[in-house]
């Protein structure tokens, strides 16, 4: 990959490492809000609960994209960005525009991800 290619991608992950860091730091503040013993009746307690659960479920899919973020940092030092991490083939530049962190090709993508190897 040509070295400005790998700094506009390497611009982009900075910035979704950014973003993703910010908005982990968010919700783990909410989650300690949610903490706060306060004398609430049972209802509040369950919804509080609720609540808390999808904000940790949304926690763990920043914290996985961040991970795929950093990895994909890594590849681009490595000169290996952009290359299906699978078969090798190279990963097609529209879908590194959408997902700059995409460790796959679109077809190793769906084959693992029918065979539930992967989430993301
Ligand atoms: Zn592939």
């Amino acid at each position: 990959m040509e070295n400005d290619k790998k700094e506009y991608y390497r611009k982009k992950l900075l910035e979704l490492k950014k973003q993703l860091i910010n908005s982990l730091k968010e919700k783990y503040e909410d989650a300690k809000t949610l903490e706060e013993p306060s004398g609430r009746d049972i209802a509040d307690e369950a919804y509080d609960l609720y609540t808390k659960t999808l904000m940790l479920g949304k926690v763990e899919t920043d914290a996985l994209k961040l991970r795929l973020v950093e990895q994909a940092l890594q590849r681009l030092d490595a000169d290996t960005y952009g290359v299906c991490i699978e078969c090798e083939d190279k990963i097609d530049e529209k879908r590194l525009e959408y997902v700059p962190f995409a460790r796959y090709c679109t077809e190793c993508k769906s084959e693992l991800e029918k065979s539930g190897k992967i989430k993301m």
